[in-house]
């Protein structure tokens, strides 16, 4: 056909292909990791557009995080070279629902004015109500019973059963107050945008009447209502493609199932299963140190995964005496890539992986001391730093004063004399008065009803002017804003800094850190004018209007700017003004799902951090080792560090996961010889520096000594023989591959 013409196809193999051009109203692509599967969605989008001539702005595009939905925009961007990408409704499930929610709620009786809690939030309110109402439950542990509840559809007040324990009740106690609570200030929580949005569809199929096309990428990871969310934006029109691989399924703790997969297979049984079988990311050494590490968890779901690559590099697995001593470690493994590949290597390629976010204070110290810059994703929660938080609970209380929450939290930041307990008596009082804090407050002050609580004359009067007339002072300036005369988000922040006095309330509440603080705050301002900027150029957010049903607007800049913070849980530190700066990034296991670099650093490789001591399921900690692993394109480090801090740290042991197979790694990183440094650009694609290039006048550097990785000598010797062996021992259908890999 004309179609197998199109430039996109020639990037892809033969079952990718098939996968692109695949006629079938539903394409499901399972296969392991580095195969392929985000490239050939990709590929499938631009192939919608370009050959079957569906409109952009009727494709729907999943992925699970904001930087792979960026990334995957960009990727579409340029392979069709016009611009038509940003019209594709692409984004997390959460921030799809929300759009629509958005332009379509009020026909599920939604004020589109809403709100949205991140789960900081939502911990927060729990914890207040369990403490209010005396309730014996763990705030953390109930908000994932009451996630795990609303995921399955269940809704509250659904009254409370003869037999159920203390327990269960005062759970179903929580989530009824909870629920109540969002409601009346108009907030929805990460759920609710899922819930409400199955709602909205299932009611009132028509606002998806448009769309073609729904593709969804890492579809292990969906769970029971994002499932539902997926056919019913589909319907039964549109093509489904999902691609996906069990192995990677890491988010059984937020209700995601990996039965989904086969109700899928069950549900549309004419769908067209593409499996890919290469792996065109890892070296031979590193897919396969990996694929032994998976292979452990028997009942998983088995499937081929054959290297494309030659051998490489050994992975490194290295104990270290302690965590600084592990931390100094990486730095210096990182140092001497850098100097030892001449060009070839930048700090872009190296990305540190961690388990949790709190295991990256020794690395940022050992970073900072060289002067090695870096950047964080994932978990560390740059909207959570104090400063920032009360910025965005500012503006979230000018968006939508009825937020008791973020109204409670900067009521007296800066300090305006009202204290905790009046604070408290207050927020109780218009609770039972079955009002909003602001109602009371605005009340309060225009003196048209008192409180009961006793507020001191003096906070009274700033209360008044600082809060607020300072709220309606700005909430008006936005309603006149004109396009002629505008008044903008950055405006607004830069007048809400000036006027709450904030660089001074920062410098003398924080003596030493004020002015890291500051810095946060000035990258804060650029985040919101390089998101004002994004919105004017792509208008991404816009959905197709459908005649005659939206019954609002798109929401403002100031409403689509705290919905992108509350959803963008992978914010990087440092995307901004060092977005053009080589840095390592330091990012979680979790964040980086689908991503790759040439090099990849696993520290905190012991019992406890991974698997990680909390966690029920251990199979779920193996695989997320796995998909951590299986980010690395060259370079594999993974090291544990026998004590937390010195000779009387508590003492550590190697993962589990680890622990067998440990000797299919080097005790230390490769020495970057000429040969190794071919393989390496062999992998990346990239032109490996000549020799004066490469050395100059430097002297040629050989890994650090230290104390080696403890091998008995029945591994050594097992090791040894390795190592005359071309294959390293690998197994039969690999080896198969590997003579393919060379053949071509
Ligand atoms: P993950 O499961 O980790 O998300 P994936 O299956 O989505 O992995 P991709 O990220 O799409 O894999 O691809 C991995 C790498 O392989 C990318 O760098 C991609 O550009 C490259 N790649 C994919 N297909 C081909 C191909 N046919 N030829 C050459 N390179 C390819
Ligand atoms: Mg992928």
């Amino acid at each position: 056909s004309e179609g197998a013409s199109h430039p996109i196809l020639n990037t892809l193999n033969k079952a990718q292909c098939r996968a692109v051009t695949s006629t079938a109203s539903t394409v499901a692509i399972l296969a392991g990791p580095g195969s392929g599967k985000t490239h050939t969605l990709t590929s499938r989008v631009v192939w919608l557009i370009d050959q079957l001539g569906i409109q952009p702005c009727d494709i729907i595009v999943a992925t699970f995080t904001v930087k792979a939905a960026r990334e995957m925009k960009e990727r579409i961007g340029r392979a069709l070279g016009d611009g038509r990408e940003r019209k594709i409704i692409l984004g997390t499930f959460h921030s799809i629902a929300r759009r629509y929610l958005a332009k379509y709620g009020k026909h599920i009786g939604l004020d589109s004015k809403f709100g949205i809690a991140d789960d900081g939030d939502s911990k927060a309110v729990i914890q207040r109500i369990c403490k209010r109402d005396k309730l014996s439950c763990d705030p953390t542990g109930a908000r994932a019973w009451i996630s795990k509840k609303k995921a399955k559809g269940a809704l509250p007040n659904q009254g409370h059963k003869k037999g159920e324990s203390v327990n269960l009740q005062h759970l179903q106690k929580c989530y009824d107050a909870y629920q109540d609570h969002l409601k009346t200030a108009n907030l929805l929580d990460y759920d609710d945008l899922l819930v409400l949005g199955v709602q909205l569809l299932r009611t009132n199929p028509h606002c998806v009447s448009n769309v073609q096309a729904v593709l969804i990428d890492e579809y292990q990871d969906t769970n029971g209502v994002q499932y539902d969310l997926m056919k019913l934006l589909a319907q039964e029109r549109s093509r489904i493609t999902v691609v996906g691989d069990p192995d990677q399924s890491i988010y059984g703790w937020r209700s995601a199932e990996i039965r989904n997969l086969y109700r899928l297979l069950r549900e549309f049984p004419e769908t067209d299963e593409v499996s890919l079988e290469e792996n065109y990311r890892s070296s031979h050494h590193i897919l396969h140190v990996s694929l032994e590490v998976i292979k452990q968890d028997s009942s998983r779901y088995k499937k081929v995964l054959l290297p494309i690559h030659a051998k490489g590099t050994r992975p490194t697995l290295r104990k270290l005496a302690s965590q600084p001593a592990e931390a100094e470690w990486v730095v210096s493994e990182i140092k001497r890539i850098l100097l030892t590949s001449g060009n070839m290597m930048s700090y872009d390629d190296i990305a540190i992986l961690l388990r949790s976010a709190s295991l990256s204070r020794h690395l940022e110290s050992a970073l900072g001391k060289v002067g090695i810059a870096y950047r964080m994703v994932g978990g560390f929660k740059f909207y959570e730093r104090a400063e920032i938080k009360t910025l965005i609970d500012y503006l979230r209380v000018i968006y939508q004063p009825d937020n008791n929450d973020a109204l409670m939290r900067i009521i007296n930041v800066p300090k305006r004399g009202i204290g905790d307990g009046t604070i408290k008596s207050l927020l109780e009082e218009a609770e039972t008065s079955r009002t909003t804090l602001w109602s009371l407050l605005v009340k309060h002050c225009r003196g048209i009803r008192r409180a009961k609580t006793n507020i001191r004359k003096d906070a009274e009067t700033k209360l008044n002017l600082q809060v607020i007339r300072l709220v309606e002072s700005f909430r008006e300036s936005m309603a006149n804003s004109t396009e002629e005369n505008p008044f903008t988000l950055v405006d607004l922040i830069d007048k809400l800094l000036e006027k709450i006095e904030f660089k001074k309330f920062l410098e003398d509440t924080y003596s030493e850190q004020h002015e890291q603080r500051w810095a946060n705050v000035e990258e804060f301002m650029s985040l919101a004018s390089d998101f004002l900027r994004d919105l004017r150029k792509e208008d991404d957010e816009a959905l197709p209007d459908i005649e005659g049903l939206a019954q609002t607007q798109d929401a403002d800049p100031l409403a689509r700017f705290l919905a992108n913070v509350s959803l963008a849980s992978d914010v990087q530190k440092g995307d901004t003004e060092e977005k053009h700066k080589s840095a390592v990034t330091i990012s979680t296991i979790h964040a980086a799902k689908g991503l790759e670099w040439p090099v990849i650093f696993i520290p905190a490789a012991y019992n406890g951090s991974i698997p990680h001591s909390r966690a029920e399921d251990t199979d779920e900690e193996r695989r997320l080792l796995f998909v951590a692993m299986t980010r690395a394109k060259s370079l594999l480090y993974l090291s544990c560090p026998k004590r937390s801090l010195g000779d009387n740290g508590s003492e550590f042991e190697l993962s589990q996961f680890l622990e067998p197979v440990k000797s299919l790694f080097a005790q230390r990183g490769p020495s970057f010889d000429r040969q190794v440094l071919k393989e390496i650009g062999r992998v990346l694609n990239r032109a490996v520096p000549t020799e004066e290039e490469l050395f100059g006048d430097m002297p040629l550097m050989t890994s650090v000594e230290d104390d080696r990785f403890p091998l008995d000598p029945a591994e050594v010797e097992k090791r040894e023989s390795y190592a005359e062996d071309p294959y390293d021992g690998f197994h039969q259908y690999e080896r198969g591959a590997m003579s393919r890999a060379k053949r071509q």
